[in-house]
């Protein structure tokens, strides 16, 4: 039976659903806030410059051609994909720099160049993260959330012990040195928590880094909205933007409608891409499921501080993904989960993607995009803002040992003000629900109201998680329960 189903937001997780919405034979309708799609991974464009405002790491291919596949599509009938060499480089100080390039090979013996005998660790650890992956993105990520017994598998059960140690304590068994441990620990930052609060199982992210690679699509991740955008089109989706939602009426304890822009619109099915937290908050109280408290004491992933920066000259000694990991981990990451607060020293993270895709920036240029891990809910002001950038602009010219600060033309800034005003993020978290153990599959916000009928969820802060491939599964999770729903 077709259905009106309206979407609220159009980031990946709403534009995928749309899609398979309306394969299934439904009327969508999706309703975007902001002038422009693609929610967290929309794009700035400025002077000639185009940055990305979020994503920049394209990881999970074979998600991503999945995706394309439901449709009889593949990525490239929509964007030209490039697998980037190296894949990125990690600053621990001046000169000081491992190269992570684009093959377990190299990999391999850019880690014996480090320590002796290391890469024989990393292929066991690698099987591991292979095997985990296999049974992970391959299969568990797309089931639903709906029970505990999801997980329980005959390969899950043999792994059992995965979800009890941590991605921490597995790495540190293994390695010793302190650089190694860090490039280890970083694919799981992905997923917004902090290595020694992440699952051991969880090092399938290792694989997709290591063993699948690190891909830019050409003119950015945006074009990866643009595709998506227009299969959703092609298959029937309506996408409407500056319609901001306020308000989700519920009639019989069904949803019955939205109030978009003053004006009420009915409808037989609500999907929200919206912050989860914002969403129930355009619902009566007595039809939100999780409490003020409930959102206070999960583990969310999160915010940044982000600069867009056009400069007049090419950018030496980095490549288009380059960490500058020159300070204590620890000490930043207990400023961003344990006591939250503004780092004294941030570790962060610089792109620069006109190094290999020269349609980003005007020839002899560089777009650069620097990101600094933030805990959500910080006071946020531009004074601060402009401190922060004054102290990478000096990191970043001592470690690269040459100067840039002097060449940029223009600055914007991008931080959790931001994110609250322009996504109704709840306290201006970039990358929504961590996913520690107590955040996993089951234990996540649902994908379907447990109070109102017809009303369902998708995104970053539901299942199965974080980042543009979870938010793409997500999105057909739960176009799945819908369908599901409609025939009962
Ligand atoms: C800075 C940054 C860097 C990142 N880096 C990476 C990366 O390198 N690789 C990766 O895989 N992932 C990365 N991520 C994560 C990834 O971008 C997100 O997980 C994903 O894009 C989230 O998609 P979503 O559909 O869940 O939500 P969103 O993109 O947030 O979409 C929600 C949409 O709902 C709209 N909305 C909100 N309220 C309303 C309302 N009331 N009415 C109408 N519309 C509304 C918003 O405007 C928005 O468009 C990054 C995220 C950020 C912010």
């Amino acid at each position: 039976m077709k259905k009106n189903i309206a979407v609220i937001g159009s980031g990946f997780s709403s534009l995928a659903a749309s899609c398979y919405l309306a394969q299934a034979g439904n009327k969508v309708t999706i309703y975007e806030k902001n002038q422009t799609i693609g929610g967290r991974a929309r794009q700035f464009k400025k002077d000639g410059f185009t940055f990305d405002m979020g994503p920049t790491w394209y990881w999970m291919p074979d998600v991503f051609e999945r995706f394309f596949q439901d449709f009889g599509k593949a990525p490239s009938d929509f964007y030209e994909l490039e697998k980037l060499n190296p894949a990125y480089r990690v600053y621990f100080g001046a000169d000081d720099y491992i190269t992570i390039e684009d093959t377990l090979e190299k990999i391999c013996a850019a880690f014996e160049n480090e320590e002796s005998g290391s890469s024989i660790k990393l292929r066991k650890f690698m099987d591991q993260a292979l095997d985990n992956y296999n049974i992970a993105i391959k299969d568990l990520v797309y089931r639903p959330g709906v029970s505990p017994l999801e997980l329980v598998t005959a390969t899950t059960m043999k792994k059992i012990g995965q979800f009890f140690s941590t991605i921490s304590k597995d790495v540190r068994r293994e390695f010793t040195n302190p650089k190694l441990i860090s490039i280890l620990e970083f694919p799981v930052l992905f997923l917004g928590a902090k290595p020694s609060n992440t699952p051991a199982f969880y090092s399938f992210m290792n694989y997709a880094d290591f063993g699948l690679g690190t891909f830019h699509p050409k003119k950015g991740m945006y074009s990866v909205i643009d595709g998506i955008k227009t299969l959703a089109e092609e298959l029937g989706v309506t996408i409407k933007t500056n319609q901001n939602v306020e308000k989700i009426s519920v009639e019989n304890g069904k949803a019955s409608a939205l109030i978009v822009n003053g004006e009420k619109i009915n409808v037989d099915v609500i999907l929200s891409g919206a912050d989860y937290h914002h969403t129930e908050t355009l619902l009566d109280k007595n039809y939100r499921q999780y409490s003020e408290t409930y959102w206070e004491h999960k583990t969310f992933a999160p915010s940044a501080l982000l600069f867009y920066v056009g400069f007049d000259k090419k950018i030496e000694n980095v490549d288009h993904h380059t960490l500058f990991f020159d300070v204590d981990f620890q000490k930043h990451s207990q400023e961003i989960y344990d006591s939250p607060r503004w780092p004294e020293e941030p570790l962060f993270y610089a792109s620069f993607p006109s190094k290999t895709d020269s349609s980003v920036s005007p020839l002899g240029k560089e777009a650069g995009i620097f990101l600094i891990p933030l805990a959500p809910g910080l006071d946020d002001i531009p004074e601060i803002r402009e401190e922060y950038f004054e102290k990478i602009m000096v990191r970043f010219e001592k470690i690269t040992n040459q100067e840039i600060k002097k060449y940029v033309i223009f600055k914007e800034s991008y931080c959790i003000k931001d994110f609250v005003d322009d996504y109704n993020s709840y306290k201006g978290n970039a990358y929504g629900l961590a996913n520690t153990l107590m955040q996993t599959a089951f234990l996540r916000p649902k994908l379907k109201s447990g109070k109102v009928k017809n009303l369902f969820f998708t995104g970053q802060l539901t299942v199965p998680g974080p980042g543009v491939p979870p938010a793409l599964i997500s999105g057909k999770l739960v176009a799945g329960l819908i369908e599901k729903e409609k025939k009962n």
